[in-house]
């Protein structure tokens, strides 16, 4: 599979941008990042993505996501899913009425090819199968994934505590894209100990740390880098 990490940070990383992952150049994973311009950076067609897995809703997940609609709106509109946690289709309406007022209702809303899916413990989505377990992160968790890709099984955490379901998420995964927030004390986040001592204890898998504060660790992605795994 081909990966390309449009952004790579923390929300408040003053050295790279938030979080977005693209799969094979039809899967967008998070959409915190300036998505269009890092897409065209990347060589992946903005028009092609045909789902979006989001964590949960904070902001460096999900604010480069308004120009990108704009985008499937008036440039490609090829239809579209996101797939999200409970609450995702007002969750992100109002995201969009956010960014556009009354003109969203008026005049895009109705061209906008999307469905929207809540995610489910396992179900399908634009062919890829996968499976969501919820991890701990702040108030609102956050929802892990597991997806088949070619046959290999991706392990996405987006935002998560080094708890339990961790472990579970990154199972025998072939691949597991995982934050690792910064050195010690990261409140709601995994640190980079906790992320040295996952991999030792899943030493068949292929770990790719992102959404850093500050620094690096071992193991961590770079913005705009694009992986074949
Ligand atoms: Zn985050
Ligand atoms: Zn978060």
């Amino acid at each position: 599979m081909r990966l390309a990490f449009l952004g790579t940070g923390a929300a408040f990383s003053p050295e790279r941008y938030n979080g977005a992952v693209v799969v094979d150049g039809r899967m967008l994973l998070d959409g915190g990042a300036p998505l269009l311009p890092h897409m065209h950076r990347c060589g992946v067609d903005a028009g092609a993505i045909e789902a979006v897995f989001l964590t949960h809703f904070h902001g460096d997940h999900t604010l480069g996501l308004p120009p990108f609609v704009l985008y499937r709106i008036f440039v490609d509109p090829r239809p579209i899913t996101f797939v999200g946690p409970a609450g995702l289709a007002s969750r992100l309406e109002a995201l969009w009425e956010v960014s556009w007022g009354q003109d969203w209702g008026l005049a895009m809303k109705d061209r906008f090819n999307v469905r929207y899916e809540e995610a489910k413990p396992s179900g399908a989505v634009g062919g890829y199968k996968y499976e969501s377990i919820k991890l701990d992160h702040g108030t609102s968790g956050s929802s892990g994934y597991r997806i088949n890709v070619g046959g290999k099984i991706l392990a996405y955490s987006g935002d998560t505590e080094a708890t339990a379901p961790l472990d579970e998420l990154v199972e025998g995964a072939d691949v597991a894209i995982v934050e690792a927030t910064g050195p010690g004390d990261v409140f709601s986040h995994m640190s980079w100990e906790a992320a040295i001592d996952l991999k030792a204890r899943h030493p068949k898998t292929r770990f790719m740390f992102n959404h850093l504060y500050s620094g690096t660790v071992e193991g961590a992605v770079s913005d705009l880098e694009v992986v074949e795994v």
